[in-house]
């Protein structure tokens, strides 16, 4: 079979593509919106795209193969016929671009050459051609500078020191103030970097050049760059990379041609406003590098009115042709609108959530159900960011404004340079870095920071761009910024900082403040607190909507971990109905209760401890009627005691030194006499902990004394828990007439018999009290399924348990046999071999070159990842997902109306959601700041596995 590896589109018309493959995984993002963008009639110079197949052939044989440059020479021919001029002809040259284009859209991380086709001849005829001797100059040394270091491989700093050293020469403020003569120097000395630094030329064929354009862009897929940010947004190797291959159109002919980029809505707030930036008499990336400040399109409306229109013309059909915010590119020739790019435009999760709503309301453009399906659930997280406390933010003098580029609100230390942010990161510093600009070389460096201020750029530079994607905060282009990397000093207006001095970003208004602005609740969660009033808050409107819209379409109710009142609160704000899980032990913690606890735990009688644990109860109550009444009539589970005794003791290792510090200070005659003896009662007191402490050690306590083991072993604990339980259910059933139906949760059951013996504990002591209180009131005993042997045994589990709660956290422990606390160092490891060298591990490694920085080592195959994900935050389907689906299927045997839930960290993760939308449980409950996101996610389930079943 003749293999399709090129698709040319041009003068409207387009090759057909097969109709079983998704334009941008054979095209690219790119490659595909060119092509559409043909089909659709709208301005765009010919071209053709080598597809992504191609790109997976060239990593097998290391080469672009024959059949592919054949094509590739079809596609050049095609070309020549829509331009009419031909490629390296002396007379009417054609020029393209060679750009590369992934599925997925990676900015700024894989190369472009533009100009190609440019040598000392056909400058000669572009010249002659277009009458314009500077322009073909200008077009050339371009050429030269970005052949020589993408292809060639000079750095770029050369090229561009040798701009920097001409312009003072010559007393140009900037590249466009060169003239005819100066550009046709630097073409000349750019031609001696190449020679000095390659000991070779400029090739002058311009199918070589061709030929090793297509070959660098592939090899920009493994690039550094390129590999990191695959490593970050998790994007897959082998999808490749296309490699667009267009003609060449010049927005630096002169002052009717120009370049710029726009956003069809506002990519940080969603206003529907466009927002685009130009530049005339430039190329490329002119607009976007932050070399001149580039004009908003208001300018373009007055000087070049047609083209103005024109723009927002096609802004419109693209507008309805993708139902979304577009990004877009495009270069204005002599007075003509050509379209280089579109695709669906990076934004704020705040913006993501206001253009989704308007698209459905205002433009009618998509569906509530579409709106919904495209918020990423993570996205919501960013209505919860802390903003800058206005009161606190009013004493701090403004110090410079920029863009706000990023939203949110960060204060941290100023880092100068990406390595300096990972470093002060790895020392556990909040860091914003501050750079002149930023580029994608940054990227380690920008992961590494809260946010980011540069001095140079717009809405749509770099740092502008992986800000918003980051979720970081960002204020680009502020002038008063001026980083002097030599000195290590930033001037910010008229004050001079180090790195590691305070400064504070405000990414929603752009402003800049001297020293740590301290930070407060999010608009939304003022709301939820009553602090604001929900009409007074458009942000917390629109949150609220899109979530509204969410809970029309899920099934899975969303239920919220959470043990005191004040969480249950917020948790019932941001629409929790109910609470899953409610670990009782955390309420011992606090400062008047950890004292009794202890004494309890030390105590040697029942009789003491019963009298210990009967202080404890009233607290207990309290804290159960505060979470009754913060959930209305929702329902309420509650855990019964968990973790092992010994953690509420003090440390043993702490305890000995605490003994022996007290005893030589003793022994020194330290004390005066009357402290002499309350210090020797502490000895004494700390000696009978540590006996105990000793006495409950554990080898290993995650499968020792833990769970209803305890509860069993210390039925009294158990005894005063369900009373407390109970008590306050009826307390608030008789003041203020709310109806709990309280579950009461059984820890860590690994045997029906275990169940039992808990189960009637439970239901003998909670009669006994109701019938004191004198009330009848349901209640319900259920268990918690972590582990193993719970989940195979689950029918006979079902006889004792009215419900189950997956407790994932502790069945993916069991069920892998990793200690959660242990995994950390070897998890890492599995999740990023492929990522390592295969002798030291180290990460630090020449892709391209297939060699280890650090061991110097060739690779010849790289390993495989042993884990594609994190077991603890994204449920492992195959093994614990399994396990889930046996109890579920013999639970229900027994019991065919068991109410399942889960209730470990998985449940307020989208993919764990679906998962559990699939299992068909009855709800999730997380933490109460994910209660939104489960919302979500619980929707997008339903939408996903809908659409699923539509396509077989
Ligand atoms: P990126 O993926 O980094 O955006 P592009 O391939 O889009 O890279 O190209 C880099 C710059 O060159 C962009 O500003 C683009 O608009 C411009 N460009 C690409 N091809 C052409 C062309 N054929 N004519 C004029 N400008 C072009
Ligand atoms: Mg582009
Ligand atoms: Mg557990």
């Amino acid at each position: 079979m003749h293999r399709k590896c090129v698709v040319a589109f041009g003068g409207g018309k387009t090759d057909p593509i097969d109709e079983n493959r998704d334009p941008k995984d054979l095209l690219g993002g790119k490659g595909a919106g060119l092509v559409e963008m043909t089909a659709l009639g709208i301005s765009v110079p010919p071209g053709f795209v080598i597809t992504t197949d191609v790109c997976r052939d060239y990593y097998r044989r290391k080469h672009l193969s024959q059949v592919s440059w054949e094509q590739v020479r079809e596609g050049i021919v095609f070309i020549e016929r829509h331009m009419g001029s031909r490629f390296g002809d002396a007379n009417n040259p054609l020029l393209v671009s060679v750009r590369s284009g992934a599925r997925a859209s990676m900015p700024g991380m894989m190369d472009t050459v533009l100009n190609v086709g440019l040598n000392d001849v056909t400058v000669k005829g572009l010249a002659n051609r277009t009458k314009n001797e500077r322009f073909a100059l200008d077009t050339y040394r371009r050429f030269i500078a970005m052949y020589g270091s993408i292809v060639m491989g000079v750095e770029r700093g050369r090229f561009e020191d040798a701009l920097k050293q001409l312009k003072a020469e010559v007393g140009a403020k900037e590249d466009v103030d060169l003239g005819e003569g100066a550009m046709r120097e630097l073409v000349a000395r750019y031609k001696i970097i190449i020679r000095q630094e390659i000991g070779d030329d400029l090739p002058q064929d311009p199918w070589e050049q061709l030929k090793m354009a297509i070959n660098a862009v592939f090899t920009s897929w493994y690039g550094d760059r390129a590999v990191t940010y695959r490593r970050l947004n998790g994007i897959p190797d082998d999808w490749g990379t296309a490699v667009n291959v267009v003609a060449m159109v010049f927005g630096n002919m002169g002052e009717r041609s120009g370049t710029g980029v726009m956003f069809t809505k506002n990519p940080a707030t969603g206003e529907p406003a466009h927002m685009g930036e130009f530049l005339f008499g430039a190329q490329g990336e002119d607009v976007v590098a932050g070399i001149r400040t580039p004009f908003p399109l208001s300018v373009l409306a007055e000087r070049l009115p047609e083209v103005h229109e024109e723009l927002m013309r096609t802004v419109k059909v693209l507008e309805k042709y993708y139902r979304d915010m577009l990004d877009l590119e495009f270069t204005i020739q002599e007075g003509k609108l050509f379209m280089l790019q579109v695709r669906v435009g990076k934004r704020t999760g705040i913006a993501a959530v206001r253009i989704a709503i308007d698209l459905h309301k205002k433009a009618n453009l998509i569906s509530k159900e579409e709106a919904v399906a495209r918020i990423r659930p993570e996205d919501l997280s960013q209505y919860l960011y802390p903003i800058f406390d206005p009161a606190e933010r009013e004493k701090h003098r403004v110090i410079g404004k920029g863009l706000p580029a990023g939203p949110g609100a960060a204060t941290g230390q100023i880092a100068l340079t990406p390595e300096r942010a990972v470093e002060m990161k790895a020392e556990g510093k909040a860091v914003i870095l501050v750079r002149q600009e930023t580029s994608p070389d940054d990227i380690h460096g920008m992961h590494a920071s809260e946010g980011f201020l540069t001095a140079r750029g717009g809405m749509t530079s770099h740092a502008a761009v992986v800000a918003r994607q980051m979720g970081k905060v960002c204020v680009a282009g502020c002038e008063a910024v001026s980083v002097d990397l030599k000195s290590g000093a930033v001037l910010i207006g008229n004050i001079s900082f180090a790195e590691g001095d305070f400064l504070s970003i405000d990414g929603f208004t752009g402003e800049v403040f001297a020293g740590k602005v301290p930070v407060i609740d999010s608009e939304v969660i003022q709301v939820i607190q009553g602090r604001i009033d929900r009409r007074d808050s458009e942000k917390y409107q629109r949150f609220a909507l899109i979530l509204a819209w969410a809970d029309d379409i899920r099934r899975l109710r969303v239920r919220a971990n959470a043990d005191l009142p004040d969480q249950a609160a917020i948790a019932r704000g941001f629409g929790a109905e109910g609470i899953g899980l409610c670990r009782t032990e955390h309420m011992f913690f606090a400062n008047d209760r950890i004292q009794i606890m202890q004494n309890m735990i030390l105590a040697r009688s029942l009789e003491e401890r019963e009298g210990l644990l009967e202080r404890l109860l009233p607290l207990q109550k309290a804290d159960f009627i505060g979470l009754y009444v913060a959930m209305g009539s929702h329902p309420v589970t509650i855990r019964l005691l968990d973790p092992p005794l010994h953690e509420f003791l003090p440390k043993r290792e702490e305890l000995i030194d605490e003994i022996a510090r007290l005893e030589t200070q003793l022994q020194m005659g330290y004390y005066v006499e009357s402290a002499r003896q309350e210090k020797a009662e502490a000895v004494m007191s700390k000696r009978k902990l540590l006996e105990r402490v000793e006495e409950l050690h554990e080898a290993n306590p995650m499968l020792g004394m833990r769970g209803c083991r305890l509860g069993i072993m210390m039925p009294e604990i158990t005894r005063m828990q369900v009373r407390a339980i109970i008590q306050a259910a009826c307390d608030v059933r008789r003041t203020k007439g709310i109806k709990v139906v309280p579950e009461i949760m059984v820890p860590l059951v690994g045997s029906v018999g275990e169940m039992r013996a808990q189960k009637q504990l439970v239901a003998e002591t909670a009669e006994a009290e109701l019938r004191l209180c004198g009330m009848a009131l349901k209640f319900v005993i259920g268990t918690m399924i972590e582990l193993p042997r719970a989940a195979m045994t689950a029918d006979s589990i079902a006889k004792e348990a009215e419900f189950f709660s997956f407790g994932t956290n502790d069945l993916t422990q069991t069920t892998f046999g990793f200690s959660r606390d242990d995994a950390a160092r070897f998890i890492d490891f599995y999740l990023r071999r492929k990522d390592s060298c295969p002798a030291c591990l180290s990460e630090d490694v020449d892709w391209k070159e297939t060699r280890c920085r650090n061991c110097e080592t060739a690779i010849s195959e790289r390993a495989e990842n042993i884990l594609g994900q994190d077991p603890f935050a994204v449920l492992d389907q195959e093994g614990v997902g399994e396990m889930m689906k046996i109890a579920i299927e013999r639970g229900r045997k027994t019991r065919p109306k068991i109410k399942l839930g889960i209730c470990g960290e998985h449940g307020g993760e989208p993919a764990s959601i679906e998962f559990c939308h699939r299992l068909d449980l009855d709800y999730v409950s997380c933490s109460p700041y994910r209660v939104p996101i489960a919302r979500l996610a619980a929707a997008q389930a339903v939408i996903r596995v809908r659409n699923k079943s539509r396509v077989h």
